[in-house]
């Protein structure tokens, strides 16, 4: 597939600046992806440099990953960085390590944001200091915020490809389709490594490194190959099969719940700005 043909699905790299999310929502594997992972703890902005240099324009940056991005004091510079450099930019975060005195420079970076918002459960261990609030406000008010999250009673697992406590096991035989095996949507971790899509919290698939190989050989390697040609086989043993993004019917189930959530998180939302 040509360089043209893959953009028209709009791949991305996801960035993972830390390997050690202190947020720790209990829903997220975080010790899967510790115990599987053995590289430095922080991603560089150098690093981050070199690793850019062959990733092509139209591949946007999404900084999310494994880790809340802006527990890296560098994360704002590496996003700046990505902009100058023509990237589309994506943002999913809690906003925890972000500094007031960023969301200007954060703006002109015309970031797309998710934001993970603090539960009434305790799920996500944001700090509810005045710090944050006052951040999330300048957030709330200056960005371009797409979609919210909250973990309360009505967050809806996509389990991760099994790796969340509260999933069951799947195995899933026969072909199936993912446009992540069209369009990569990698995961760049701080040492450079590339994994699989955003489910590999247990980094089945390290696909490549992106300090010592280019985006094409990555793409081109035959572990992502692997992956992609066992979408037409009856079985196998890739990630994809325990996945429920592979399942037609998670996914419908999935959308049409979202929607029920969207309404929930309008209304927590209310709640926090009568607060
Ligand atoms: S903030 Fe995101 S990456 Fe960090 S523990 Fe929570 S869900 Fe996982
Ligand atoms: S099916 Fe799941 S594990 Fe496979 S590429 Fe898609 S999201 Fe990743």
């Amino acid at each position: 597939m040509s360089d043209e043909m893959i953009s028209l699905f709009q791949p991305w790299l996801e960035v993972t600046t830390v390997s050690n999310c202190t947020i720790d929502c209990s829903y997220c594997p975080q010790r899967i992806f510790q115990k599987h992972y053995h590289g430095c703890k922080m991603l560089t902005l150098s690093d981050f440099k070199s690793a850019l240099v062959s990733v092509p324009r139209y591949v946007g940056i999404h900084f999310s990953g494994f880790a809340e991005p802006f527990l890296n004091p560098q994360c704002i510079d590496m996003m700046e960085y990505a902009h100058s450099k023509g990237h589309r930019i994506s943002l999913f975060s809690t906003l925890v390590g972000l500094r007031n005195t960023d969301v200007e420079r954060l703006k002109r970076c015309d970031p797309e944001v998710t934001l993970h918002l603090p539960d009434n459960l305790g799920n996500a261990k944001i700090p509810l200091t005045q710090t944050y609030k006052d951040t999330l406000t300048a957030v709330m008010r200056r960005l371009r915020i797409t979609t919210f999250y909250v973990m309360n009673e009505h967050f809806i697992s996509n389990e991760r490809a099994g790796s969340c406590t509260d999933t069951k096991g799947r195995h899933l035989r026969g072909w199936f389709f993912c446009e992540k095996l069209s369009a990569p949507q990698f995961v760049m971790l701080p040492n450079c490594d590339v994994t699989l899509c955003c489910m590999d919290f247990g980094l089945k698939h390290i696909i490549g490194n992106l300090a010592s190989q280019s985006w094409l050989e990555i793409i081109r390697s035959p572990e992502y190959q692997k992956v992609c040609a066992n979408r037409l086989k009856i079985d196998g043993d890739v990630l994809c099969r325990k996945c429920a993004w592979a399942s037609v019917n998670f996914r419908t189930q999935y959308y049409i719940k979202r929607v029920v959530q969207r309404y929930y998180v309008k209304q927590c939302i209310a709640q926090y700005c009568k607060k």
